[in-house]
């Protein structure tokens, strides 16, 4: 199981460098520093082994440090954070599922005041802003949406004004069946993901509000093969997740060229660091150990969902071990929280995709007896996501019983 190309393999590892051809640009010599500072941190965790317990030195998810920082984001933020008034939502979301990734129980206190503050964050005339008093955007309402999932009590399902929240998005929709972030906003297929599952979660999307939209996400599907924010712009992660996630959610998946997808996907991986970049050319970062690898289970989806004989002998089919190593080794800010790069500070948004992404490295298991492909000890495991929606499986399924049993609003 362990792969070929791992930190303890140096020999084989330093032969996934890049090469410059011994033509520099700005972009090659980046990659060139981000893979010395990514070397180092690898020498570091060598040197720190002790040879005689190579088992007992494994890579090791701080979990006591990450629940730490995470704990503390809930009730208090530094001013760094003052950027992020118009994300608020945002905060509480990352938070919660951080914490439900690393198995922490938040207090009953904390549960209490992220359910009244999103309450305050949603809009008279239905979705959630940003903060209080803040226009309805489609960004922060998925993100409140799950956050309320997470906390998954019926006081938390029932802030959500259902009826409201379908006059919302339906006003959000074009013509076309795309959607606009926000009243005069941009349209992109975040918009289509995130109304897709506000809608889906919550139990109030109609056929006439996704009219239209999964054939509008397979225009974004660019000549590399991943997705663009809109027809006709450059392949990314965040979008390519969003777009295969939201085709997925409405039952469109086929119109995706799966083929095309996962050649342009693994591609993405970086030889070197063993984690994913976002686009081609650009540098590795630690969020799309989500972004890019969370794809991987609802690609797999779709290749089972077309001929099972194909899942038998595809196996793996993205380097779940380096990609552990990567967020393990050169992710873990050393005072807790998870981070871009060797070198970057820590942040709630990166804490919480770089755990989704482990999650979905240790989980995800080709084949019906495969055994989990977790790297280190037993501790490092984390709770397993629901591929669409990033929360976990529980709140999933319980939001599931709570939602689906309430009619459609009219
Ligand atoms: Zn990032």
């Amino acid at each position: 199981m362990a792969s070929p190309r791992c930190v303890e393999n140096p020999e084989i590892l330093e032969y996934q460098r890049f090469l410059d051809d011994g033509i520099r640009t700005h972009s090659s010599d980046e990659q060139i520093n981000v893979e010395e500072s990514v070397a180092e941190m690898f020498e570091t965790f060598l040197l720190s082994r002790d040879d005689d317990h190579p088992d007992k030195t494994k890579p090791q998810l701080h979990r006591k440090r990450h629940i730490n920082f995470l704990l503390k984001g809930l009730v208090c933020l530094s001013e760094s954070y003052e950027c992020l008034d118009a994300s608020r939502p945002w905060l509480c979301y990352w938070i919660l599922h951080s914490l439900y990734l690393l198995d922490q129980k938040v207090p009953q206190e904390g549960n209490s005041g992220v359910v009244q503050f999103l309450a305050k964050c949603q809009h008279p005339e239905g979705g959630f802003g940003g903060g209080p008093m803040q226009f309805a955007h489609l960004a922060p309402t998925y993100a409140a949406v799950l956050a309320l999932m997470i906390v998954g009590t019926r006081e938390a399902y029932e802030v959500i004004d259902r009826p409201k929240l379908q006059s919302f998005l339906m006003r959000m929709r074009s013509p076309e069946g795309a959607f606009r972030m926000h009243d005069g906003g941009e349209v992109d297929v975040r918009g289509a993901y995130c109304a897709a599952v506000a809608a889906k979660i919550s139990n109030v999307a109609t056929p006439e509000m996704f009219d239209g939209t999964a054939e509008w996400i397979a225009s974004c599907q660019s000549y590399e093969g991943g997705f663009a924010g809109q027809p006709g712009m450059e392949a990314h992660g965040g979008y390519s997740f969003c777009s295969v996630a939201a085709l997925v959610l409405l039952g469109h998946e086929r119109l995706c060229d799966t083929e095309a997808l996962l050649r342009w996907l693994s591609n993405r991986q970086m030889r070197y660091e063993g984690g994913f970049q976002g686009r081609t050319n650009k540098l590795v970062d630690g969020c799309y150990s989500f972004w890019q690898a969370g794809t991987y289970p609802l690609i797999h989806s779709i290749l089972g969902s077309h001929d099972d004989t194909a899942l038998s002998t595809t196996d793996w089919i993205f380097d779940q071990m380096s990609l552990q190593e990567y967020i393990l080794l050169c992710c873990q800010h050393k005072h807790g929280g998870l981070i871009d790069k060797p070198g970057k500070a820590r942040d709630f948004y990166h804490t919480c995709y770089c755990l989704s992404g482990l999650s979905v490295a240790q989980h995800f298991a080709a084949g019906k007896m495969a055994q989990k492909p977790l790297l280190g000890p037993s501790g490092n495991e984390l709770k397993q996501i629901h591929p669409l929606y990033n929360i976990g499986l529980e709140p999933a399924y319980h939001a599931n019983q709570h939602f689906a049993a309430l009619p459609v609003p009219k």
